[in-house]
């Protein structure tokens, strides 16, 4: 598995967080900044959809208006009354082609008090009804100034089917039509009620702009707002300032989604579309007609490339701002990088060179700040070390000097000691031949007080000869002369061979001696190891009281044989514990005495035991007793 590298350099730990700094308020503010342009951007361009689709309204509205005007003109005037009151439809149609002039519209009907066609502007037949509903409500009084659906029979009689003919044709999506021609026509409709001087309604007239291949209404929106604008006769655009190709995008149809929205729902829906070449922000409105019924749609719509281009850049100017900010906060932490870590890397340099021995190199720092302080305490530092340093040399110096001076007399007092001790085992031998020789009648008889004084003069020499042997041996061990004859030693038929070798001596004191021994063996030389234990155990019996106890225990520890020798005798006060296997170290010098002894036993036995990569120590209750413990390796061969 791969493990993220730690950061070691602090520069570059810094440079990391500097940015790190710096890359969270200017991503937090170009977060919001995109958010807020965006949102803004959004409202902006809902507000200008709404706008624009009020503006289609007014215009339309305007133009109705127009309708009105001239209707109403026409409705007031003498001449129309009288006209109708006479029933002079030539008259009524000269009217109606005025009116339909001064309106601007496409055609211009007025109608008697019973409903009937009584003049056209476009076509003579009269007589018939057209528009019935409507002029119902009218002659009962009702002005209507509204959008309407005019069916085919209706536009036949004006002379307009021609006009408002648009060929269907269907798009992947378009809503569902079963035709491919339409033939019905949306108009802006004006009609009012004609009354003589005393109120009475003596008939209607109506004035109608057929929206159907009519650009006025869009091409207004399109001047006014610069934005697309489409009257949709149900769902199919009959009106548009759309371009496609060399003509206007008539003819084809909304899509189910937008139909089913805004016809069958009522709704107005709002949306992005793609409109033949762009994408657009649009709105679609339902166009209601006098009863309320949804006969078709207003749609505005306004480019969105205008919106986006400016969220672009207002985006892309915070993004060079981000950069120049980061780049700022770079160049400033390189900076900052430098003044840190430069007195930094002195005083690395400085405790490398003081640590590696150099103890008269100083650090150059000499700012006023806390690297300055440091720098300064640094230096008062290696000075103080140097001066130590110096000191402890002198006094190293001093102290080899006494050490091998100390070697030198060690050596001469071990040679001395050789030297004497061999001196003294000649005569000695001498010496022990002839008082044997004495003490066992030889010589010829003795008396018994003879006796008793060669017997003691005997045990003398025994223990001189004890004492020579002892320090012969400390010496070879000390010059590394002892000759060691390796080789294994089963510790429990050892251990058994020496306490009954030692039994005569214990059964003097009535002493009980004890063993418990694990059958383990180690590797040592016998002589050696036999001469530690019985100085071990000898020394037991030698402290150990009349009718007391001893005990030897063997038992194996990790890679060791660990012995034991208990006895309860006097025990070792606390304060000797750690000299008594120091040479010629006895505890108290009036009992040893008593005891007889060198103060050299104990010391042997740790040579020894050390020269066997083991060890020795005791443990004891001044009063209680002691036990002495030794660690032998165990044999290898066996382990
Ligand atoms: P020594 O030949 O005098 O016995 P050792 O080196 O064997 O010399 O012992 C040093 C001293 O340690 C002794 O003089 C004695 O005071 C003390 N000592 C040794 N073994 C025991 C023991 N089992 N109990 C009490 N004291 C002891």
């Amino acid at each position: 598995m791969n493990t993220i590298p730690t950061i070691k350099k602090l520069g570059t730990k810094l440079t990391i967080f500097s940015i790190i700094i710096a890359v969270i308020p200017i991503l937090t503010l170009g977060m919001v900044s995109t958010t807020t342009i965006t949102d803004t951007m959004e409202i902006q361009a809902q507000q200008k959809i709404t706008n624009d689709l009020k503006i289609a309204e007014n215009i339309v509205n305007n133009k109705i208006e127009k309708l009105h005007v001239a209707v109403v003109h026409t409705a007031n005037a003498e001449e129309t009354v009288s006209a109708l009151k006479n029933g002079d439809s030539k008259k009524l149609k000269e009217m109606a082609k005025l009116t339909k002039e001064s309106a601007g519209a496409d055609f211009v009907t007025i109608f008697d008090n019973r409903g009937r066609v009584i003049a056209r502007s476009n076509n003579e037949v009269i007589g018939d009804y057209e528009l019935p509903n409507l002029i119902k409500k009218v002659l009962n009084g009702t002005e209507i100034n509204s959008i309407e659906m005019l069916d085919e029979e209706t536009l036949k009689m004006e002379n307009l089917e021609n006009d408002v003919e648009i060929n269907i044709s269907k798009t992947y999506n378009s809503a569902d039509v079963d035709k491919s021609i339409e033939n019905k026509g949306m108009a802006l409709v004006s009609i009012k009620p004609i009354k003589d001087h005393d109120g009475n309604i003596v008939g209607a007239i109506v004035a109608a702009d057929v929206l159907n291949g009519d650009y006025t209404v869009v091409d207004k929106v399109k001047e006014i707002t610069g934005d697309t604008a489409t009257i949709f006769l149900e769902g199919l655009r009959i009106s548009t300032n759309v371009q496609k190709e060399d003509s206007r995008a008539i003819g084809t149809l909304v899509s189910k989604e937008v139909y089913h929205e805004v016809i069958n729902n009522g709704e107005t829906y709002y949306g992005r579309a793609f409109v033949v070449t762009d994408w657009y922000l649009t709105a679609y409105k339902p166009i209601r007609n006098s009863e309320g019924d949804i006969i078709g749609m207003l749609f505005v719509g306004t480019p969105e490339k205008p919106f986006i281009t400016l969220e672009n850049n207002i985006r892309n100017q915070s993004i060079i701002v981000g950069i120049i900010g980061l780049s700022a906060a770079l160049g400033v932490s390189l900076v900052l990088n430098r003044k840190i870590t430069r007195p930094l890397e002195e005083l690395k340099k400085g405790a490398e060179l003081v640590s590696s021995g150099n103890y008269n190199s100083r650090v150059e720092v000499k700012t006023a700040d806390e690297f300055g302080e440091l720098a300064k305490a640094f230096n008062k530092m290696a000075e103080e070390i140097r001066i130590s340093h110096e000191k402890l040399k002198k006094h190293a110096e001093e102290l080899e000097k006494s050490y091998n001076e100390l070697k030198e007399l060690d050596k001469m007092k071990s040679d001395i000691i050789v030297i004497v001790s061999h001196e003294l085992r000649t005569p000695l031998t001498s010496i022990k031949g002839y008082v044997e020789l004495v003490l066992d009648g030889t010589m010829g008889p003795i008396t018994e007080s003879q006796r008793k004084c060669l017997e003691i003069a005997e045990d003398n020499i025994k223990r001189l000869k004890r004492l020579i042997e002892s320090m012969l041996d400390l010496s070879k061990i000390e010059r590394g002369e002892l000759e060691m004859n390796m080789e294994e030693i089963g510790i429990k038929h050892f251990v058994e061979k020496i306490l009954s070798s030692l039994k005569p001596l214990a059964d003097e004191k009535n002493i009980n001696m004890n063993h418990d021994v694990e059958d383990i063996a180690i590797k040592g030389d016998k002589d050696r190891i036999a001469q530690v234990l019985t100085n071990l155990v000898e020394n037991a019996i030698k402290f150990t009281p009349i009718n007391g106890n001893i005990g030897v225990n063997a038992f194996k520890e990790n890679e060791y044989a660990h012995i034991t020798v208990t006895d309860n005798g006097p025990g070792i006060p606390e304060k000797d514990l750690c000299r008594i296997f120091d040479r010629f170290y006895q505890v108290d010098s009036s009992a040893k005495r008593k005891k007889g002894g060198s103060g050299l036993g104990l010391a042997v036995c740790k040579s020894i035991v050390e020269a066997h990569g083991g060890s020795i120590w005791v443990e004891s209750k001044h009063g209680k007793g002691s036990t002495f413990h030794i660690l032998l390796p165990l044999n290898q061969d066996e382990v």
